[in-house]
């Protein structure tokens, strides 16, 4: 019988501890949960951009602060990814954010009704979908492009009255299969440095 994702996951961890333990005696300086470049950045979920993403971005363990969720999206003025900021600038040094779409996001094609008819599908209560109907269509139907939408974000950012107008808030998207990078909005343009 083939191995569980669990069981994969916890094997590969065994090996990974012995390894890292060898790697460590060698390197003893713990990394510092404050990041070293002093920067947040928020991005996808998307399964291409593991491992790959901070590579191609000169990102290495210990400089920045990764948040990521479906199509890196702000749903609300206080929601998890605005909290997460907070958390990241006030509490952990972060004074610089880059926005980073990515080329060909799931979200473009998501619609509302379609997620709505496979939660259906799925056994889900008719009486909660229509709790999140109106929050739902305002996130997955806003979303009609990747540049689009880096753009809209980086203004809510940077609108965001829990945001200091001195963190810059970059927009830059990213094409998952050759890993370049364009930039969308350069943030220091709008804190005049
Ligand atoms: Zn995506």
């Amino acid at each position: 019988m083939s191995k569980t994702i669990l069981e994969q996951v916890l094997e590969a961890n065994q090996n990974f501890v012995s390894e890292w333990a060898e790697v460590q005696g060698q390197h003893k300086a713990p990394v510092s949960k404050i990041p070293s470049k002093e920067l947040a950045i928020f991005t996808c979920m998307d399964t291409r951009l593991v491992d790959f993403l901070e590579g191609a971005m000169g990102i290495q363990r210990g400089e920045a602060k990764v948040i990521k969720n479906a199509g890196n999206t702000v749903a609300s003025p206080f929601g998890v990814v605005i909290r997460s900021l907070v958390m990241a600038i006030y509490a952990l040094g972060v004074k610089e954010i880059i926005v980073i779409g990515h080329l060909d996001c799931g979200m473009a094609t998501a619609t509302a009704e379609g997620l709505k008819e496979k939660m259906i599908a799925r056994g889900i209560a008719p009486e909660a979908i229509k709790l999140v109907e109106g929050a739902l269509t305002q996130w997955v139907d806003t979303f009609h492009h990747p540049i689009e939408n880096v753009a809209g974000v980086v203004s809510a950012i940077r609108e965001n009255p829990l945001i200091p107008k001195d963190v810059p808030v970059h927009g830059l998207i990213f094409d998952p299969d050759n890993g370049r990078i364009d930039l969308i909005v350069n943030g220091y343009d709008s804190i005049g440095k």
